[in-house]
């Protein structure tokens, strides 16, 4: 994807224009991948931009921070304002949100405490992040030869620069195997997640997503979907999951802030077929929320 331009960039709380968001080559993040990030949807709805769940995923922003003893330097509070700002001062009606802090230039090594804290907020367009078909006709995804992270080495749990290396392996090698998306499988077999999605199948009616405790990133769309599908009516269950559940799932599909709800037509080259109609159920509830046209979720729409 090649990036669209767009005016500002929030950088450690001002705003500058785009080329001229820039780092030193010795920054400690570049060597070391030691940052954390967030990936945010900011929708157009008929009452202007909203953002999906802002304070949530500032605030797993901020664990992700803690977690590694980075100081931000700026409450969940204020990292919301600026992404407004962020929005707002470019004019978009829909975008993508990147907030991402790093450590930044100053001291080499691997312990990274002393280094200085770099707070961004990038905003830019950004359509279907898995192809302009993934909504519609779903996506074919291949069980990866890398296994997930332990949670016990790169957790899965922190939002860490460092551990999209291993997405960036899976993601890949199923492309080189001709699958638009990876599935990752933990060290015990256990299904865990996509390269940036978390996955749930529909097995007999019932609604399944595997368990934090199996090592996934706790997803805002999964949290998101889990109680869209309960007030449908679904039961939900979080639950471990093996690699040929996938293969015999009546339906299944993944979920992301950049991938949003697509459906899985196919596993290990294994036919799901079309859509099925729980997920397309999800999947319009969830567009009717994040476009703000269910006023039950106004809660979830923050509005710059
Ligand atoms: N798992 C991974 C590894 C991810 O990178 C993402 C995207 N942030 C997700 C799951 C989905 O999380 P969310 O719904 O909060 O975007």
């Amino acid at each position: 994807m090649s990036l669209p331009k767009v005016d500002k960039i929030w950088m450690d709380g001002t705003l500058v224009d785009w080329d001229k968001a820039q780092v030193h080559v010795l920054t400690h993040a570049l060597h070391y991948g030691s940052g954390v990030f967030e990936g945010i949807r900011c929708y157009e709805t008929a009452d202007g931009p909203a953002v999906f769940r802002l304070t949530e995923h500032m605030e797993r922003f901020d664990r992700s921070a803690r977690m590694l003893l980075m100081e931000l330097g700026c409450s969940v509070d204020e990292m919301v304002e600026a992404v407004k700002e962020t929005v707002r001062v470019n004019g978009l009606a829909s975008c993508y949100i990147r907030p991402v802090a790093f450590r930044g230039y100053g001291v080499m090594g691997l312990d990274p405490l002393p280094c200085p804290v770099q707070v961004v907020v990038a905003v830019w367009p950004w359509g279907t992040y898995l192809g302009e078909d993934a909504l519609t006709h779903g996506v074919a995804v291949g069980v990866s030869s890398w296994r997930q992270r332990s949670v016990n080495a790169n957790p899965p749990a922190i939002k860490a620069t460092a551990n999209y290396l291993n997405s960036s392996l899976a993601r890949i090698e199923a492309n080189k195997h001709g699958y638009e998306e990876a599935i990752l499988l933990n060290e015990d077999g256990k299904v865990c997640e996509g390269t940036g999605e978390n996955i749930f199948i529909i097995k007999d009616g019932v609604v399944c997503t595997p368990p934090v405790s199996d090592g996934i990133l706790e997803g805002i769309t999964r949290d998101s979907l889990m109680t869209i599908a309960r007030d449908l009516g679904y039961e939900v269950v979080e639950r471990s999951m093996v690699r040929t559940e996938l293969y015999t799932a009546d339906e299944m599909f993944m979920c992301g802030t950049a991938a949003e709800v697509a459906p899985i037509r196919s596993v290990d080259g294994r036919s799901l077929g079309d859509a099925g109609p729980v997920t397309l159920e999800l999947q319009k509830a969830f567009f009717e929320i994040v476009q703000g046209r269910n006023s039950d979720y106004e809660d979830w729409l923050e509005r710059v």
